[in-house]
Formats: structure tokens, sequence, C-alpha cells
């Protein structure tokens, strides 16, 4: 890789932090399915998962370039962020939608990494991605609400002090529109009763969780802006998430990329490097061309994010681009290492499964498709 990147400072001393988190610290977790908790450590006290908090209230007050440059190194070096990465972008629904108590109570603690704010409580298993018909219900009651409901992948709530929670208010037939009547809290974890939390195990590593609330109350200034108003403070944010999950991306792609290229030419089969063969090199050339065309779709997304706009179509766009140039790259790998692509010591098919999920998540394939289908090109809304 010759050209060159924002942020040469941060990205190599995130590049040497990584270099203590070698392949056989990530395979150990991955067997136990055990948090990453000491490269989380590492990270935060550093300063990187809070890039982006303004320095006035501790944090380093970094553009979100920064941030997807943090997150890209990190799977860059074979390493996986999505222990902690939420806490980049949920803290953004507190900075920018809190109240100024909200704020000046939690974003210095996230900061230092007194409190961890890495659970994001918005899927549940029977509305799945139509957000607005979410089930979850915030009863006020005095000066507390009560909820109650269920939520499923909620990851890293095992390990995060708070949550940024989306839950009714009002009922969905008492609303003029179905994204009236939702609420955003920010519920203590450590505080509450009736709040069970159950792992899921899933194909990669990846702390996720299910959730039950059975009558948990928590105080009625858990309330992140105004009531009703939720489903708009979570939908300001997927801007940033998107840019910054579409960074991890590239990351895996550059990883997948290297180590293929690596791997080809000094793997040696009828006497010759297998990478000499145009049927090896092609794959992970076309990958690495998918890769670069994703990384400027990410760039300008990114551009117009810094510059105040709302780049929804670059988000939307950048995210599905980099996630198909990362899971390119990771068949490419696989088919590279031949039967070695299988075996857990070479890494690849750890960072296969985790490169998988982006496909899927935090929006699908298809839903991305949808967004540009209706909001860019204009065409009939399809739900
Ligand atoms: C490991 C993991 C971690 C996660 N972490 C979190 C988290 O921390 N917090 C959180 O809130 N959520 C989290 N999620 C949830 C994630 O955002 C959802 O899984 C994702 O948005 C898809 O929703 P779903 O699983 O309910 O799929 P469904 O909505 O059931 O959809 C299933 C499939 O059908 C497709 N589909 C559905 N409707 C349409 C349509 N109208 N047109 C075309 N295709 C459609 C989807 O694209 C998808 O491929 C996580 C998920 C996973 C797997």
């Amino acid at each position: 890789m010759t050209y060159e990147l924002d942020h040469p400072e941060i990205r190599d001393a995130v590049a040497k932090l990584c270099e203590g988190f070698p392949g056989e610290y990530w395979r150990a977790k991955d067997r136990e399915q055990a948090y990453p908790t000491e490269f989380v450590r590492a990270l935060t006290e550093n300063g990187y998962l809070s890039a982006l908090i303004p320095e006035g209230l501790g944090g380093l007050g970094l553009p979100i370039s920064a941030g997807a440059a943090i997150l890209e190194e990190v799977h860059r070096a074979g390493c996986n962020a999505a222990a902690c990465h939420a806490q980049m972008y949920t803290m953004g629904t507190v900075l920018r939608h809190g109240s100024d108590a909200q704020k000046a109570e939690y974003l210095p603690k996230i900061a230092s990494g007194e409190l961890r704010l890495q659970a994001f409580g918005v899927t549940e298993p029977t509305s799945g991605t139509d957000t607005t018909a979410l089930r979850t219900t915030a009863r006020r009651e005095g000066d507390k609400y009560i909820v109650n409901g269920q939520k499923i992948w909620i990851s890293r709530a095992e390990h995060s002090d708070l949550m940024v929670l989306l839950a009714r208010t009002t009922p969905r037939d008492q609303v003029a529109k179905k994204t009236d009547g939702l609420s955003v809290f920010l519920v203590d974890m450590r505080k509450v009763q009736g709040l069970t939390i159950r792992p899921i195990r899933t194909m990669m590593n990846h702390a996720t969780t299910e959730l039950f609330f059975d009558n948990m109350e928590i105080p009625a200034d858990s309330l992140i802006g105004e009531e009703g108003k939720g489903f708009r403070y979570i939908l300001s944010g997927m801007n940033a998430e998107r840019i910054l999950i579409a960074a991890e991306c590239v990351g895996d792609a550059k990883w997948f990329t290297a180590k293929s290229s690596t791997y080809a030419s000094d793997r040696t089969v009828f006497a010759r490097p297998i990478g000499q063969n145009q049927g090896v090199q092609f794959p992970i050339a076309k990958a690495y061309a998918d890769l670069r065309a994703a990384e400027l779709m990410l760039r300008e997304a990114i551009r117009l994010y810094e510059a105040g706009e709302n780049p929804g179509e670059e988000a939307n766009l950048a995210k599905m681009l980099c996630a198909d140039a990362s899971w390119a790259a990771a068949e490419a790998c696989v088919q590279t290492h031949g039967g070695f692509g299988f075996a857990e010591e070479y890494d690849v098919e750890r960072k296969f499964r985790e490169a998988r999920l982006y496909q899927v998540a935090p929006i699908s394939t298809n839903l991305v498709l949808s967004y540009v289908a209706e909001h860019v090109l204009k065409m009939p809304r399809s739900y």
C-alpha cells in the first residue's frame, strides 16, 4: 500500500498498540468466546475510545476521520474493534441530544474509562429491521419510567455500565406517525432491578446478548432529549455508525489482501509460488480494486460529514461497499490459503467469520439498497 492516509501519527500509534495483541491473543479469546478485556482497556487508557468526545468533556475532541482511522488500523492489524466500537457512536446520542447535566455527569467518566457505554439496545426479536414496530415499553410513573419487554442481539451488555435504550413511550396506534412515540434512555445497568441479560453464542466471538425487562424501573431523568422523539435521535447517529463500521471493513479488507498476497508469494506448489498463477493473483487483485473504490466512497462520506452535511447516501453506500469489499477479500484469502485457510492458527478463518457479520449488521445490504432506491433514486417506498 503506497498511497497517503490521513492521521498518520494516530495510525502508527494504534498499529503499535495492536502489536501487543497478536493472533494468539484473539485465537484464545475466540476459542473461549471471552471478552478481550485487556485490549479494550489498552484502547481506553490511550484515549482512543473517547477520540470523538469533545476536549471540554474529557475526550480528545477529534473529528470522525480520526475515529475511522483508529478503527481501520485496529482491523488492519488483525484485531477486532467489535468489542468496543459502539462507544464511539453511541456517545454521540448523549452528546447531541442529552441535557447539559447528563453530558457533564456521564461523558467525562466515559472518556476516562470510569464508565463504559458499550451497549445500544434497539433490535427486538419480533420487529427485527422494522424498528418502529418494537414492543418494549417505558411507562412514566411519577419520577420514574417502568420498562417492560425484550431486546435481542444487544452486544457487550455484560461488559458495559450504561446502555442507550430505545423504547416505546406512546402506543403505536396513538401516534400520528409510527416513528413518533419512541424515546431514548440512558440506562445505568449497574443500578437497575428487573433486567436479565442472557449471552447468545454466535459464529464469531461477539459478546452479544438478549435482554429481558421485567418492570425495570429507571429514574425519569434517564430520558435523553424529549419524550417521543427518540427515533429521530437514533437516526441522527446512523451516519456516524455507518462510517465507523465501513472503516473497520476497510481495515479487514487490507488485512485479508496483505495476508493473501504474502502467502501467494511464499507458498510453493508445482515448483513455483502459487501467486505466479493468474488464477490465484486475480481474485486478490480484484479484491484490492474493490477495496480502493469502496475506500474512496468512505472518504467522501467522511468529507461531507466533517463539512457538517448529512451524508445519508454516502454513509450508506460506504458501509455497503466497504462490507462487500472486505467480504470479497475474505473469500479470496480463504481460497488463496487452500486448506490452511481453514486452520485456526492462520487467523484467516476467524477473520472470515468476523467479516461476514457486516453484510447483516448494523444494517443489512438489502436495507441499504432500499434506502438508496427510495431516498436517492426516488423509487416507490417498499415498506
Ligand atoms: C452479532 C450481532 C450483533 C448485533 N449487535 C446489535 C446491537 O448491539 N444492538 C442492536 O440494537 N442490534 C444489534 N444487532 C442486530 C442487527 O442490527 C440486526 O440483526 C440487523 O439489523 C438485521 O435485523 P434482523 O436480524 O432482525 O433481521 P430481519 O429484520 O429479520 O431480516 C432478515 C433478513 O431479511 C431482510 N429483510 C427484512 N426486511 C426486508 C425488506 N423490507 N426488504 C428486503 N429485505 C428485507 C434483511 O435484510 C435480512 O437479510 C446485532 C446483530 C448481530 C447478528
